[in-house]
């Protein structure tokens, strides 16, 4: 398999093992931990710098809580670390806005929490509990920021380190400057992984699980594509191909067996992708093989190396050798004929390939 197929077959399949809503990959969730992590080192220095005891001690809190955050994401439990990194963030800056004061902007980045609490709440899938808890974040998130702007501004906070001036300015900046990059940050993070969802589905549409070949639907719709671009000297071939006696393999050897020489024939037609044969999984031991690229006469030159390759390679699976063979039954496109009716031609050729012997190409 090609090295981007196994990589989208990996992500597809672990994919079907990821909780619903956690858009985040644990090497993201590991990014975000440190950032922040790191940050609160340098607010501590802020801190000691101005001498606020309570913050001094909250941050050192904060800083532990992305220590446990990170050991968490290590062990792989990325969800609990949502709740302990946004909790953090929410009291925070609660608690910061009450010490150091309005001004300072520290309530700005309740905005941040709010972007990144609701990127997930919409997403389909996401059971009752969790929704209705992000829903009742999300009011708490409102309800604190509404409380400190009116406590603010009329002089109710019982701030002990108010900072004034230009100082409180050049924090307000800070904050509100961090709290933009932090909704860029969120919501770029949302989309790409989004992006990558939709590139991973589209993959699964198409191609079979086992193989990473085409599946049928895909090859059919290869096919009919390239019968539409009809052209006057259209060159199109396709051929069926079908495993000699592979009930046996199953049947002598089991099914697991059965699936490695699936794949491993796969792997030998897949060889032939740059040579300009599309390949393609039609169902059970059958394939499809299509070339625009070969006149006729090459692309059954073309099925008769892969017949003879087939032939000469001895499958392993779990110490047991297994050799087979396949037959073959090919056509050339003419004008104005049918995708399935060229199919069916190729099928009649294949079962003609089954009946005289098999392990050969039949070609008219
Ligand atoms: P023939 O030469 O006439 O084609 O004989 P055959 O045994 O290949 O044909 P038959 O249609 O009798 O059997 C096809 C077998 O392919 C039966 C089925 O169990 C097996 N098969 C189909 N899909 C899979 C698969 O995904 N994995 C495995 N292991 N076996 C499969
Ligand atoms: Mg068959
Ligand atoms: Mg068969």
């Amino acid at each position: 398999m090609s090295n981007s197929d196994e990589k989208m077959l990996d992500r597809a399949k672990a994919n079907l093992d990821k909780e619903v809503g956690d858009y985040l990959s644990w090497k993201q969730y590991l990014w975000v931990a440190a950032t922040l992590g790191v940050t609160h080192c340098f607010l501590e220095v802020f801190y000691l710098w101005l001498g606020c005891t309570p913050m001094i001690i909250i941050n050192i809190a904060s800083i532990l809580s992305y220590v446990v955050s990170i050991a968490y994401i290590l062990k792989g439990n990325t969800t609990i670390t949502i709740y302990i990194m946004e909790q953090e963030v929410f009291l925070h800056v609660i608690l910061a806005t009450i010490f150091l004061g309005i001004d300072c902007g520290y309530h700005l980045w309740l905005f941040g929490i709010f972007a990144s609490v609701f990127l997930p709440f919409f997403l389909p899938g996401v059971e009752r509990k969790p929704r209705a808890q992000i829903g009742l974040f999300a009011v708490l998130v409102i309800i604190a920021f509404e409380v400190l702007v009116f406590l603010g501004n009329h002089h109710m906070l019982p701030t002990t380190y108010e900072l004034k001036g230009d100082m409180a300015e050049f924090i307000y900046h800070v904050n509100s400057f961090l709290t933009f990059a932090s909704i860029m940050a969120y919501t770029s993070f949302y989309n790409y992984s989004m992006f990558l969802k939709a590139k991973e589905l589209q993959w699964a549409a198409d191609h079979d699980f086992l193989t990473g070949l085409f599946n049928r639907q895909k090859s059919q719709e290869i096919l009919s594509q390239e019968i539409e671009s009809d052209t006057e000297d259209k060159k199109l071939s396709i051929a069926i191909l079908d495993i000699d006696f592979f009930k046996q393999v199953n049947d002598s050897y089991g099914h697991a067996a059965g699936d490695a020489v699936l794949r491993g024939l796969a792997e030998i037609f897949r060889s032939y992708k740059n040579k300009g044969i599309i390949c393609g999984r039609w169902g059970g031991e059958e394939f499809i093989l299509i070339s625009s690229q070969h006149s006729y006469e090459d692309f059954v030159n073309v099925l008769e190396d892969i017949r003879r390759e087939t032939e000469n390679i001895t499958f392993t699976s779990r110490k047991n050798h297994m050799n087979v063979t396949v037959s073959m039954g090919a056509v050339a496109y003419e004008k104005g004929i049918s995708a399935e009716k060229l199919v069916h031609r190729a099928d009649d050729r294949l079962y003609e390939a089954k009946e005289s012997g098999r392990n050969k190409v039949v070609a008219g």
